[in-house]
């Protein structure tokens, strides 16, 4: 597989490490020390985070849903915030985008603003999700990876591929090396959210999904070594 421009997709879990709410710096600086491997190779990174580790809109049910999702793409904004300086931390340029102004703090997302700075050899960091309520980040990292033109989207999940049935409550559960996306949407496996998987299966996005907690499992995916699963989407 190309790996020229990839869009990384973190879930919020990814940067909270072992305290699951928050941030954990060892952590974030593990994942900035792998990306900076590409970066250094030459490969585009663009990146999209979760917010889990702050709040989930539909886990906030005792306030209306939109409010409650404004929360959740808010919590991503200080999430690619925090991860942005890590990065720059660890010697990388970087700049964050939001599809919504956040005042001086971020820059207001633009395909030709984000191609540009990959130019410029900048690891992108797509805040505040597709910028709109009743969708996920996973939607938001789909439409940000198939509108820059991403080779790949490459997932790092607590579970380190997909499976034909859940893993955690299945033993007996398989799981596949490759699958195309159109089985995905069609046997509803939990790969990313069905909204998300139909982006990618009409837009040709293949999908790397690998375990969060493999060692160098960020480095070696953007290198193109895949332990987990290959989704295609030819
Ligand atoms: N969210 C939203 N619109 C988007 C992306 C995210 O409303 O386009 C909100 C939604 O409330 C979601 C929260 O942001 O629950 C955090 O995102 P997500 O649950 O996808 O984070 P993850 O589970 O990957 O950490």
């Amino acid at each position: 597989m190309d790996m020229k421009r990839v869009l990384l997709k973190l879930s919020g879990e990814a940067l909270a490490g072992s305290k699951k709410t928050g941030f954990d710096e060892e952590t974030v600086r593990g994942v900035a020390r792998q990306v900076k491997q590409a970066v250094d190779a030459g490969v585009e990174v663009g990146i999209v985070t979760g917010g889990g580790n702050f709040w989930r809109g539909r886990t906030g049910n005792e306030i209306d849903r939109t409010k409650a999702d404004q929360i959740g793409m808010l919590a991503t904004v200080m999430n690619c915030i925090y991860v942005s300086e890590i990065f720059r931390g660890e010697g990388m340029d970087t700049v964050v985008m939001t599809p919504f102004q956040v005042g001086a703090m971020t820059e207001l997302f633009s395909k030709d603003k984000a191609v540009e700075a990959f130019k410029a050899h900048k690891v992108v960091f797509f805040a505040g999700g597709t910028g709109h309520p009743y969708f996920s980040t996973d939607t938001g990292a789909a439409l940000r990876a198939v509108e820059i033109e991403a080779d790949c989207m490459l997932l790092a999940k607590a579970v380190d591929g997909v499976y034909d049935s859940d893993p955690k409550t299945n033993p007996n559960a398989r799981k596949f090396d490759r699958i195309s996306i159109a089985e995905v949407v069609e046997k509803h496996l939990q790969v990313v959210d069905m909204t998300a998987s139909v982006i990618c299966e009409e837009n040709h996005m293949p999908l790397v999904v690998f375990g969060l907690n493999e060692e160098n499992g960020i480095a070696n995916a953007l290198k193109g070594k895949v332990s987990g699963t290959i989704v295609t989407a030819d």
